[in-house]
């Protein structure tokens, strides 16, 4: 059995489909053991194992993330997967702390065409902006979208 580690980006990566929280999201990075890992607290949160399987909570407030690693398999209620084989996420731990969370390769721009909507830089397409979302599916072509970094913002 290949053990995974469990991860939680705070906030979290909404649903491109339907806006709301993914979630499911593992990853690999040194010592996988099914820990709970949130972004933003140093050690692991939780332990997914049977009780008398369980780390010491002495050594779980050791542990680290590595200043790099990539997580997957996030879905949705919704039944909308991230689709691992074309992006990935790609995290940071600069000072072993989990910091930040960046799709990669980064998803087609979608720019603030103003009066709330969003526009596909790929097929023209535009549909309604929802506030504090980033990620979108273009009805248009299909495509993972993105608001464009600090568009919108003026
Ligand atoms: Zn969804
Ligand atoms: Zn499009």
């Amino acid at each position: 059995m290949s053990l995974f580690d469990h991860y939680e980006p705070d906030p979290p990566i909404l649903c491109p489909k339907c806006g709301a929280p993914l979630t499911g999201w593992q990853g690999k990075d040194v010592h996988p053991a099914l820990f709970v890992w949130r972004q933003g607290v140093a050690a692991p949160v939780d332990q997914r194992v049977d009780p008398e399987i369980r780390a010491l909570p002495e050594r779980l407030a050791t542990l680290r993330v590595s200043p790099e690693f990539w997580i997957y398999g996030g879905e949705c209620e919704c039944g909308y997967h991230f689709d691992g084989s074309r992006f990935g996420v790609r995290c940071t731990a600069p000072d072993g702390v989990w910091r930040t969370v960046e799709i990669d390769p980064p998803p087609t721009p979608a720019r603030d065409a103003g009066d709330g909507w969003l526009q596909c830089s790929e097929c023209s397409d535009v549909w309604p902006r929802v506030e504090g979302r980033q990620l979108y599916l273009c009805p248009g072509c299909g495509r993972l979208t993105q608001l464009a970094e600090g568009d919108g913002a003026g």
